[in-house]
């Protein structure tokens, strides 16, 4: 007799806005290829003021578990039961895992972006990277970069941004071997000893734009590896101006599917086809 099972497995993302998230194409992909027909991933919109009845919700529908994206990765986190260690340092949660009702909350944007630099070649330890910006992913990806052994990290930041509030400071002092802090008053010029230049900020984001962060790019050498955390459009300005002037480069593409790729792991139990969801992004 013909197998009738039509109890669906859910798992989704929470953001708001969230309407162009592209993380469902990707998980779908990724599902229909490991054969988890049942197995669907939604993108709902909740608003700041619902994020408590959304993760009750979560838990009376028996989802697997969520994405959590702006402006929910910090605030979800007194909803949840235990921490990774990532999501304690970095203090904010992009990924929750639901098992019996008990809900455990990782970060995974930086452990993504590492997997990225890896896959080219590039091994942080003993390294001096520079990342520009201070917000959720510079944090994200600092954590793993001190995690990885990276020698010196610079953070690059507005006078008055994030940085300057003190919480990246604080914890790059504590767990980073040499944490230095620039203000970011006119271009930036890049220090010649700098093995990894990372565009942790959101400049260049979006199809049609042609900024990029203020860099003086003629600091930029060939012995250099940049990596911009921007997705879309994949090669952005800074990144067509780092391979101008003979440096290595990758794309937040990258990042965007290692993150995701980890995300299904931990659902699904299953390794997923990294090439397959790439396609999906397409
Ligand atoms: P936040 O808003 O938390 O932080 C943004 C940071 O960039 C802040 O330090 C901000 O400085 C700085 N910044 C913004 N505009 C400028 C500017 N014009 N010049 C200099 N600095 C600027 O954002 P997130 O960290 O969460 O996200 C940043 C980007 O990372 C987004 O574009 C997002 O799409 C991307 N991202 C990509 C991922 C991937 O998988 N590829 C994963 C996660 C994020 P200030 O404090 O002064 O405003």
């Amino acid at each position: 007799m013909k197998e009738q099972n039509y109890l669906d497995t859910l798992v989704g993302v929470f953001g708001h806005p969230v309407a162009e998230n592209p993380t469902k194409a990707i998980q779908d992909a990724a599902f229909a290829d490991l054969g988890l027909k049942r197995w669907q991933y939604l993108t709902i919109d909740v608003l700041p003021e619902d994020l408590g009845d959304a993760v009750r919700g979560l838990k009376a529908f028996g989802m697997r578990g969520v994405n959590c994206t702006i402006p929910h990765k910090i605030k979800v986190i007194p909803f949840l039961d235990e921490l990774s260690e990532a999501a304690k340092l970095i203090g904010a949660v992009n990924t929750i895992v639901n098992t019996d009702g008990r809900l455990f909350g990782d970060n995974t944007d930086g452990k993504g972006f590492l997997e990225s630099l890896r896959e080219n070649g590039v091994d942080p330890k003993g390294k001096k990277a520079v990342v520009l910006g201070a917000g959720g992913a510079a944090r994200a990806i600092c954590v793993e970069l001190c995690l990885a052994g990276t020698e010196d990290i610079t953070v690059v930041s507005r006078p008055h941004g994030n940085a300057q509030g003190g919480s990246l400071t604080d914890l790059l002092a504590r767990i980073c071997r040499r944490p230095r802090f620039v203000s970011w008053e006119g271009a930036y010029q890049v220090p010649g000893d700098t093995d990894i230049l990372i565009n942790a900020t959101p400049v260049g984001l979006y199809l049609g734009t042609d900024a990029m962060p203020d860099v003086d790019v003629r600091t930029i050498r060939p012995s250099m590896f940049v990596q911009d955390v921007i997705p879309n459009p994949a090669v952005t300005r800074f990144l067509r101006e780092a391979q101008a002037r003979g440096a290595r480069w990758n794309t937040g593409a990258g990042m965007l599917i290692n993150q995701a790729a980890l995300n299904t792991e931990m659902w699904t139990g299953m390794k997923p086809d990294k090439a397959v969801m790439l396609r999906a992004l397409d």
